[in-house]
């Protein structure tokens, strides 16, 4: 599958420039280019500047709001994302068209943080813009949710978020979302290491995007998982997971106690990566509300065999009872086998539910906060009436 990737705002365009990280590494490891156009889109130049493979020209990196904001950002103020966004859009709808092969791209993928000001802002205004320009390809977001501290301490950051999943949501095909939290707690270690979050991030669709792009037969699947299976299943809420197990490892039945112990090794190891992917979603929910799923088992072509297969499948169904599962395999790789599983259409996201009640009590302080910032501008306006002005 091929995605045309647009950052948005500081989070967006780190995320960007990690998906075109790993399209360098298909490029020249696997001969496959997944994202044919990918560009960052952001209201801070030196933002911009600092990213580190997105092409350093104008037309990837673009700088919307310059005059506005003077190429300073919006602070936390996603009205104003949106704002700039708005009178800004052609500049990206232009650049997109310069991808070398945008018509090859099977889909859009949006990406930003939902807390901050200029992702949080201008990803639905530019979501909703590609959309009405190009409705025959499927358009994702992916947002990237603050981290607990934040949702403790910064009405804005909730706030923000309310708003950008409620307009995300209204013209996305689907929505990718990640709980930057997550990511911390994966590897206590970590911090606030947000380039490994970042990484982490974009690393699932590494293996998810090549699989269906494959020319070279010994890499060609069974049942190969192309960009219309993934089509089929992205709608609505979503999230992700990838997990693995080392081949090289000699498997350990105790750490499981069912039934599963009689299975074969690479069984049992294809079931322990198919159990971290779930356990460890970008955001906490029940696969029992997913509607529609997807995964892929990506493992040397030895190691794959029907029963395998079948068991991961059976589990699968289990988990997910209510879904319409699709599934894949890709010969690839020596000493791992990784599972890929994305939830989609999911019914019932409780952090979404979350941001939405603890915003409700927030809108009129915010609104009454802009209502006061408007009259003290028309205090100066008015008490500068009088004073002469040099332009004509
Ligand atoms: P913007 O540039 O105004 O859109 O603001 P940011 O993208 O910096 O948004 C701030 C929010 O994004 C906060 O919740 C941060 O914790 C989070 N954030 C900032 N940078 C990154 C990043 O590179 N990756 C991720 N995953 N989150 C980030």
């Amino acid at each position: 599958m091929k995605l045309i990737v647009v950052g948005l705002g500081q989070a967006g365009s780190r995320i960007a420039d990690e998906f075109a990280r790993i399209n360098k590494r298909a490029k020249s490891q696997r001969n496959i280019e997944i994202c044919p156009g990918i560009f960052a889109v952001n209201t801070d130049a030196a933002d911009l500047t600092g990213l580190t493979t997105i092409e350093p020209d104008y037309q990837h990196r673009i700088l919307i709001g310059g005059r506005k904001t003077g190429g300073h950002g919006v602070g936390k103020i996603n009205e104003l994302g949106a704002e700039v966004a708005r009178a800004d859009a052609d500049k990206v709808i232009d650049a997109l068209r310069s991808a070398r092969h945008f018509y090859e791209a099977d889909a859009f993928l949006l990406a930003a943080s939902s807390a901050g000001g200029t992702g949080s802002g201008s990803i639905p205004i530019i979501a909703q813009r590609i959309k009405e320009r190009y409705p025959e390809k499927p358009l994702y977001t992916l947002l990237a949710l603050p981290f607990e501290h934040e949702r403790e301490t910064e009405e804005r950051a909730s706030y923000n978020s309310a708003v950008c999943l409620k307009s995300v949501y209204g013209i996305s095909d689907c929505v990718f979302l990640i709980d930057n939290q997550r990511y911390v707690m994966k590897d206590s270690s970590l911090g606030n290491n947000i380039s490994r979050i970042n990484e982490m991030i974009v690393e699932p669709f590494y293996d998810l995007l090549c699989a269906g792009e494959e020319k070279n037969p010994r890499f060609i699947g069974a049942k190969t998982l192309d960009a219309g299976d993934i089509i089929q299943t992205l709608s609505g809420w979503s999230v992700y997971g990838w997990g693995h197990a080392d081949l090289n490892k000699s498997f350990n039945p105790f750490e499981r106690s069912n039934d599963f112990r009689k299975k074969t090794s690479e069984t049992h190891k294809g079931i322990q990566a198919m159990d971290e992917a779930i356990s460890e979603m970008s955001l906490r929910v029940n696969p029992k509300d997913a509607g529609r799923a997807i995964y892929l088992v990506t493992a040397p072509a030895k190691e794959m065999n029907m029963d395998m297969m079948r068991e991961l499948n059976e589990w699968m169904r289990e988990l997910c009872p209510n879904a319409i599962i699709r599934n894949g395999d890709y010969p690839r790789g020596t000493s791992r086998i990784s599972v890929n599983v994305i939830l989609s259409e999911l019914s019932d996201v409780e952090k979404v539910r979350n941001f939405y009640s603890d915003s409700i009590d927030l809108i009129p302080v915010i609104k009454q906060r802009q209502v006061e910032l408007r009259n003290k501008l028309d205090d100066i306006d008015d008490m500068s009436k009088d004073i002469p002005s040099l332009l004509e």
